[in-house]
């Protein structure tokens, strides 16, 4: 039985209606039904907080995630990043069902707490909250200390908790809550006077790139700098397959995180996606505190570099001024291939501030920037990248849009290419443009996430990745007679 005739349709669509409907949704008439649109999201480029709040506790050494709510939500954590890192998440979930929604969650917390403690051995278990909590307003904090005043784990045990609310804010929020929470609790009671680890505390904020976590690892080696960062997933999540299932491999480690209040510098480089855990970080740790913006593109790497190198009174290493060369180099020779060319993009803050910045300083021009999450924050500052480029003439942010919407964007004002997700290669499809996927989720590709995008390095991937599929289009759609040896 071939597909078409396996798939029963409920009803039939005239094919002419089709076709009239098909026409329609390319057209700005419909573009303009469909921005105001109010009460419908069609496909978000955002997933809900307890994902994030999960991701942070993967960060850290024998951490095990805790999820305060529905087994089916804490599926949907475990496989988003199943399938994007292709890797376990090992998490757990207290299941919370009809009892629970109507008498509060507090007998599932307890239970659940006790079986995982027991069972899974964690150093630490970091809770978090999904939608019916929330929406029923279970009291975590009275239930946490009641477990522990029941003694169903140890008093001194780390069990930071965190409220994760879905129907506001994104994964990037729930992320930043969790952190903070994990530092609050790890922390406690380790500020010394008058001590300091001389090493930087790096947060690296929610993202899913491991391969951007062994960048930062390697530049700081390469300086002799001393660190810790919070939080690392990078083993956890790109661990060597050898035969042996590691429920806790790498984060790190508990005793680094706690004497981390001790630093000499701490430095955010997602601003928007620490948000919280930094205000907190300046009020309590001892030392420097520093945001950067996320190192995308040679002007951002080059500020990260000559931070680190002012900060810890270091020259810039040799080999980093050779790589910084190098990425030169390879913008310099790729430059007239993406030169001009427009591109979408969607994503998280920091990240979209990123790319805005490297595909400036390529002469391409970030025409569509849709943040679903986006605050009036960054699209000042992403307004202000766009201002001090005249390829950013033009150029338009959109906040609280979906992917729908960019759908409508890209089949009324035409670009290049789009910069993302996975989540957008509907779009991308009809409009018959390559989607390079650069964010989080990636479900349909393999091991992009191993690929670094931040530093020279990352610019250096990211400019190849995009060149090089702009010369296949070429030679896969161009007339034989332009069909040449030489790009
Ligand atoms: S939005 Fe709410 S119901 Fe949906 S997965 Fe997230 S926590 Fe669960």
């Amino acid at each position: 039985m071939s597909a078409e005739t396996a798939v029963k349709y409920v009803t039939e669509t005239p094919q002419e209606d089709i076709d009239r409907v098909s026409a329609w949704i390319n057209t700005e008439e419909y573009k303009e039904k469909n921005f105001a649109r109010q009460a419908l999201v069609i496909n978000p480029p955002h997933a809900c907080q307890p994902l994030g709040a999960e991701l942070a506790a993967h960060g850290f050494e024998g951490c095990l995630p805790f999820v305060h709510g529905s087994q089916g939500c804490a599926s949907y954590y475990r496989s988003t990043f199943n399938r994007h890192f292709r890797e376990p998440a090992p998490a757990v979930s207290d299941s919370m069902t009809e009892d629970g929604a109507v008498f509060g969650g507090q007998n599932n917390l307890h239970e659940a707490l006790e079986n995982a403690y027991t069972i899974y051995k964690p150093k630490m278990m970091a809770v978090f909250t999904s939608c019916m909590p929330e929406v029923i307003g279970d009291d975590l904090t009275a239930f946490i200390k009641n477990a522990k005043n029941k003694n169903i784990v140890p008093q001194e045990y780390p069990l930071p908790y965190a409220n994760t609310p879905s129907f506001n804010g994104s994964h990037v929020h729930g992320y930043d809550s969790m952190l903070v929470s994990i530092l609050q609790t790890l922390t406690e009671g380790k500020k010394i006077e008058g001590r300091c680890t001389g090493k930087l505390n790096l947060i690296p904020g929610f993202d899913c790139n491991t391969g951007n976590y062994r960048e930062y690892k390697r530049i700081l080696k390469e300086f002799g700098i001393p660190y810790t960062l919070l939080a690392d997933i990078s083993d956890v999540f790109d661990s060597p397959l050898d035969g042996t299932y590691r429920p806790y491999p790498g984060g790190t480690k508990l005793d680094d995180a706690a004497d981390s209040i001790n630093g000499k510098v701490t430095m955010t480089v997602a601003p928007y996606a620490s948000a919280k855990t930094f205000t907190w970080v300046k009020e309590n740790y001892s030392g420097k505190h520093v945001a950067l913006p996320t190192p995308f593109g040679v002007a951002k790497t080059d500020e990260f570099i000559l931070q680190l190198s002012r900060l810890f009174n270091k020259p810039v290493p040799e080999s980093l001024k050779e790589e910084r060369g190098h990425a030169v180099d390879a913008m310099t020779d790729a430059h007239q291939y993406i030169h001009g060319k427009k591109f979408a993009l969607y994503g998280d803050p920091d990240y979209l501030l990123g790319y805005i910045s490297f595909l400036l300083e390529m002469g391409a021009k970030p025409w569509h920037i849709l943040c679903s999450k986006g605050s009036k924050k960054f699209q000042k500052e992403a307004q202000a990248l766009l201002d001090a480029s005249p390829d950013g003439k033009g150029c338009t942010i959109y906040l609280s849009k979906d992917l729908w919407h960019m759908r409508s964007l890209l089949v009324t004002d035409p670009v290049d290419a789009m910069i993302g997700d996975t989540h957008g290669k509907f779009a991308a499809r009809d409009a018959n443009i390559p989607l390079f996927r650069f964010g989080f989720p990636i479900f349909d590709r393999v091991n992009l996430h191993r690929s670094p995008l931040i530093g020279y390095q990352g610019a250096i991937n990211m400019l190849t990745t995009i060149c090089n599929k702009f010369i296949e289009v070429r030679d896969e759609t161009c007339e034989d007679k332009y069909f040449e040896m030489m790009r």
